[in-house]
């Protein structure tokens, strides 16, 4: 992966080229940064385009093969299942919805505490705290996701079915391409969802460069939690660091983990060729 070059038109700023690689192809993109510090909070908002073009690649790559992503406007049934958010992008969607409309960031708001009083009350907020502990183990991660989906808590903002925010919707809701009919969403446990490998896994990558730079380790934080973890760790809005190593250790993230996948499909590949 390329890195960085410190562009000489502006003084305050620097644009750098970024190429990346993935099975997937090859992205290049510019992301303007300022000179100094940034905040990792508007890297992830800055990163969140390029999840988006990977996981397009993936579905453009799936359709020659004749395997056409399900997903489309209005099938939301996805919507109320968990969606794990690293730490920067919990405090996007925190920063995302206090730059909303007076009304509307009260309808969200309003919506998001509803859902926490639910959980409460289901003896379920306990538990989804629980995910931020990274010894948890993918056993209870699941067992914890189930009972949460079966609360059918539609995501605050999930409007008339739709995602109310495309533009900023985190990285897991991009990355989650599903084959299956879009039928068998409605029951996730049920095992009958097919999902593209999508190899950027953004949140993860973020969520990483957060532990590198705060030394806090945070598994997941479900979206549900987002405005409430975010206002009860309020040095997460502003942890970040000189931009261009924040930079240079995102994409350095991003790459140990596209490499491990492949490593990881490789063997696969192998152990699936010695039993042929
Ligand atoms: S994940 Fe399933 S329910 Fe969600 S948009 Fe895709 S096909 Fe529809
Ligand atoms: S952010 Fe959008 S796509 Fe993601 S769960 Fe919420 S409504 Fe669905």
């Amino acid at each position: 992966m390329e890195r960085h070059q410190a562009s000489s038109t502006t003084p305050k700023t620097l644009v750098a080229p970024i190429t990346l690689d993935f099975p997937e192809g090859k992205i290049e993109a510019e992301i303007a940064l300022p000179l100094g510090t940034e905040r990792l909070v508007v890297l992830a908002f800055k990163m969140l385009e390029i999840s988006s073009e990977v996981a397009d690649m993936v579905t453009r790559a799936a359709a020659k093969l004749d395997r056409k992503v399900s997903c489309k406007k209005g099938c939301g049934a996805c919507c109320c299942q968990l969606v794990p958010l690293s730490p920067p992008e919990a405090a996007m969607i925190f920063e995302f919805v206090e730059s909303m409309p007076e009304s509307r960031k009260n309808e969200v708001k309003n919506c998001f505490a509803i859902a926490i009083r639910h959980l409460k009350e289901r003896g379920l907020l306990g538990k989804l705290e629980r995910l931020q502990n990274p010894l948890i183990s993918e056993e209870e991660y699941n067992t914890i996701a189930r009972e949460y989906f079966q609360e059918r808590i539609d995501c605050p903002f999930l409007v008339k079915k739709c995602c109310s925010i495309h533009d900023v919707r985190p990285s897991m809701c991009r990355e989650y391409l599903v084959i299956s009919p879009a039928e068998n969403c409605k029951n996730p446990g049920g095992g009958g969802i097919s999902r593209l490998p999508v190899s950027i896994r953004l949140s993860e990558a973020l969520a990483r460069t957060w532990a590198s730079i705060s030394r806090k380790h945070v598994q997941v934080i479900p979206l549900i939690l987002a405005l409430k973890w975010t206002t009860e760790n309020e040095y997460a809005r502003s942890t970040g660091d000189d931009s261009i190593r924040l930079l240079t250790s995102l994409l350095g993230h991003i790459s140990d983990i596209v490499n491990k996948r492949e490593c990881e499909l490789a063997g696969r590949s192998k152990a699936g060729n010695k039993q042929k």
